[in-house]
């Protein structure tokens, strides 16, 4: 048997489940893997790693398979996948929390919201844990809670020779650094984590604000967004955006509506809201209505850059002639996503996630629903990087994008030499190896 040895549920070209199990979130990945595990425990992985190394057939890793660029896939690839470990076991007296490698956001979410908790994670509920905070992660806490990667106080990993490794601040200390940032498929395949519990949390103010149909309010939304941001209470944290017709926000607030009512104030005063929902609700129900606006799978293409500094109104007027060049009115945009706060509480060496400082991410985003349309989205994404990457400095890896130049430093700024050290520890061999991941 051509697979024998493989461990796991093992599914190859021609099984009944392989045209499901090669998909990935972005519908615009289109790849065939040579054979896909499904693994159960450590074992099965480490089996999997070395299998794959003797028979010299590259491999990828995979949790929740929301790459942009499809990094955790590939034809002809073995493909480890952690999706059938997704326990999670809450330890209230320890305060802390485990979750396994292929833990989805919302059953996690539902579980510590349970028990009483909130959690620093993103705001799609299918994202694994994994590619989250393996590569620092962001959502409508952070500026409260910090990074999912900032809550992270323990990962366990299988590393290239097969080996299970405990990285934390005492064991592993070096890649237990790298891990918080800079993990995703570039040192071995991690298989759990352990968070430090947040403080007990009840209910939340959800925020929704939206400008349709008011292209004058884009403008307007980008230069209040980066006047206001600098200055915000960091128990507040939110994501944005404008399109060809308008500009919308999302926000959590830890606290009171009245008194998120007055924070939000500059942003209430642009004129034309056609929505202003500010509701005093459990924190689960803010996390499940953000979750409901992310379809299924999506065909689509995005990129995201730091922002470090405001932009002059003729930046900001360029941001505005890419956005009526967009070829979608409503699914192509330009996003921001806030950092500060409790982001800049550690220091930009105290884990791999190097751009602590920025201000916030900007994402150029298009998405589509035929393959006929995409040229013309990927070109307008294309040009619109061009312009943004001009004006900002470093990429989000969690927002890769195949095009950015010297992506290896582009993600990792000043901290490339340092991640390129533990690569050589960890994975001498460079079997964790993708069309960005670290070279040696
Ligand atoms: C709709 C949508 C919404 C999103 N919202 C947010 C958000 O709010 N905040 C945010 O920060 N990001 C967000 N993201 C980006 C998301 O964090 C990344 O796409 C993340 O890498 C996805 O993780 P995954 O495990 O689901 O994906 P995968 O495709 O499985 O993995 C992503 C990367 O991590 C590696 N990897 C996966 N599992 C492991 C493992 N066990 N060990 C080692 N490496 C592994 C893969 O090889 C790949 O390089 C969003 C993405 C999408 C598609």
């Amino acid at each position: 048997m051509k697979y024998s040895g493989l461990t796991g549920k093992v599914v190859i070209p021609g099984d009944p489940g392989y045209e499901e199990a090669r998909q990935e979130y972005n519908e615009a990945i289109n790849a065939y893997p040579a054979v896909i595990v499904y693994c159960s425990d450590p074992c099965d992985v480490a089996g999997a790693i070395l299998w794959s190394r003797e028979r010299d057939i590259e491999l990828r890793v995979r949790s929740g398979g929301h790459s942009y660029e499809g990094y955790s896939t590939g034809t002809n690839k073995l493909v480890i996948d952690t999706a059938c470990m997704h326990h999670v076991k809450v330890d209230a007296a320890g305060g802390t929390v485990e979750v396994q490698a292929g833990g989805r956001l919302l059953p996690l979410y539902e579980r510590l919201y349970r028990c009483g908790y909130a959690f620093p994670g993103g705001t799609c509920p299918s994202v694994a844990i994994s590619g989250l905070v393996l590569g620092g992660g962001i959502g409508l806490s952070t500026r409260y809670l910090g990074l999912t990667a900032d809550s992270l106080i323990e990962a366990e990993m299988v590393d290239a020779r097969g080996k299970l490794l405990t990285a934390n601040h005492a064991c592993n200390p070096e890649l237990f650094w790298a891990l918080r940032g800079a993990g995703g498929g570039n040192f071995g395949v991690v298989i759990g984590y352990k968070f430090r519990l947040t403080e007990p949390v009840n209910k939340i103010t959800l925020i929704r604000l939206r400008w349709d149909d008011n292209a004058p309010a884009r403008i307007e939304f980008l230069r209040v967004w980066q006047e206001w941001l600098p200055h915000l209470d960091r128990r507040m944290s939110a994501f944005g955006g404008i399109y060809k017709l308008g500009a919308w926000i999302n926000a959590f607030f830890y606290g009171r509506p009245k008194e998120a009512g007055q924070i939000l104030d500059p942003l209430l005063n642009i004129p034309g809201l056609t929505l202003e929902n500010i509701n005093y609700i459990p924190f689960i129900d803010a996390v499940k209505i953000i979750g409901a606006g992310y379809p299924k799978r999506e065909a689509f293409q995005t990129a995201g850059r730091f922002v470090q500094r405001p932009f002059a109104q003729s930046e900001l007027a360029g941001l505005i002639d890419i956005m009526d060049k967009a070829p979608s009115d409503r699914n192509s945009s330009l996003r921001v996503y806030s950092l500060g706060g409790s982001v800049r509480d550690l220091e930009i060496d105290a884990t791999a996630f190097f751009y602590r400082q920025a201000d916030y991410i900007m994402a150029i985003a298009s998405s589509w629903q035929s393959e006929a349309e995409a040229p013309s989205h990927k070109e307008w994404v294309k040009a619109g990087f061009n312009y943004i990457y001009r004006i900002t400095r470093g990429s989000y890896v969690n927002f890769p994008y195949s095009q950015t130049p010297d992506y290896e430093r582009a993600y990792y700024g000043e901290h490339l030499r340092r991640l390129r050290r533990v690569k050589q520890e960890y994975d001498p061999c460079d079997v964790f190896s993708f069309p960005q991941s670290i070279k040696i």
